[in-house]
């Protein structure tokens, strides 16, 4: 099953590598260590109120700086982490990482702002997930209303018993849950019901062809009109240019995330781009569920 699965996963992805079994095998060897020897580090990339005075959250984006290869992005490590199972370890670390930044930006006085982890499908086979996700927020402090947890259509349809379960005693707790990439899987209408997903993020190839591919704004369009009569949060993905700002916001879509406001960012610069935001606004509007 999990055989399976992993190679529909990494089809999908079309890693460059997957043509070539020494440079995949060279790979896996090397992302072996990769935590071990700390190389691998979360960007973060803001998503923004559609008037964009506030971020709503942060989303956190792995990469792999390797000593030799130099930096490796997500597209090119991650389906070969699912494949092998190494995304336990690698996903376990992204959590603890990204939780542990958020508490301390709090900390340090930042205005409290919500994480978006991405998870892997394979994740949720883990039987210890909720616990471990658990322990991590009691070890770090940080609040579950201050996670969101970033799944695909795919996901969801994928192991969902288990998964209904283990996203039932995660929302129980408080964290958040948004469908990644939506528009591109196949999920029924009334998944999105009985998950109590709280938020689509449209998929940013339909974002892409906003004022030149009529269907993709027909499709955008309609997916912000699906959450809001399901009291769902929508965000737009992959948000470029001025005008699919300007039509996002005519269609009264909640939240961008994109070049156009901000690309993703190591922490450091997330930080200036935080207070710079605040002295602009003067102050960020409390988080809104
Ligand atoms: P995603 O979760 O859909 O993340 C959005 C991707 O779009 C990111 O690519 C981001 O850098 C990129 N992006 C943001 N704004 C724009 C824009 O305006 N234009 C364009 N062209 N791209 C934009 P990235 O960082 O390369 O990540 C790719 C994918 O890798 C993610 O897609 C996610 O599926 C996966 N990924 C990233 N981090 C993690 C992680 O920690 N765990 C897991 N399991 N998957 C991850
Ligand atoms: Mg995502
Ligand atoms: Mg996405
Ligand atoms: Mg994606």
């Amino acid at each position: 099953r999990a055989k399976e699965d992993g190679k529909n996963t990494y089809q999908y992805y079309k890693s460059a590598l997957d043509s070539n079994s020494y440079e995949r095998l060279l790979m896996e060897n090397e992302l072996h260590g990769a935590i071990e020897n700390d190389e691998l580090l979360l960007h973060y990339q803001p998503r923004f109120s559609i008037d964009r005075t506030s971020i709503i959250a942060l989303e956190a984006l792995i990469r792999w700086k390797h000593p030799r290869w130099g930096m490796i992005s997500p597209g090119e490590f991650i389906p070969l982490a699912e494949e092998t199972g190494l995304i336990t370890k690698i996903g376990a670390w992204v959590i603890r990482t990204a939780c542990r930044q958020t508490k301390e930006w709090m900390d340090n006085g930042y205005p409290p702002v919500r994480i978006a982890i991405n998870l892997s499908a394979r994740q949720f086979l883990q039987r210890d997930l909720v616990a471990s996700i658990q322990s991590v927020l009691k070890e770090t402090g940080l609040p579950p209303e201050f996670v969101e947890l970033e799944i695909t259509e795919s996901t969801l349809m994928k192991y969902e018993e288990t998964i209904l379960f283990s996203i039932e005693q995660l929302k129980k707790m408080g964290v958040h849950f948004a469908l990644d990439d939506f528009g591109t899987g196949y999920s029924s209408m009334g998944y999105l019901k009985k998950f109590h997903i709280d938020t689509l993020k449209i998929d940013q190839s339909f974002i892409r062809g906003i004022g030149t591919e009529t269907d993709d704004s027909a499709i955008a369009t309609a997916i912000i009109t699906l959450a809001h009569s399901l009291k769902m949060n929508v965000v737009a993905e992959g948000v470029e240019t001025e005008e699919q700002y300007n039509y996002l916001k005519e269609k009264n879509c909640n939240e961008i995330q994109g070049f156009y406001t901000c690309r993703p960012m190591e922490a450091e610069k997330i930080e200036l781009l935080i207070i710079n935001h605040m002295t602009k606004v003067k102050a960020i509007k409390p988080i809104t569920v």
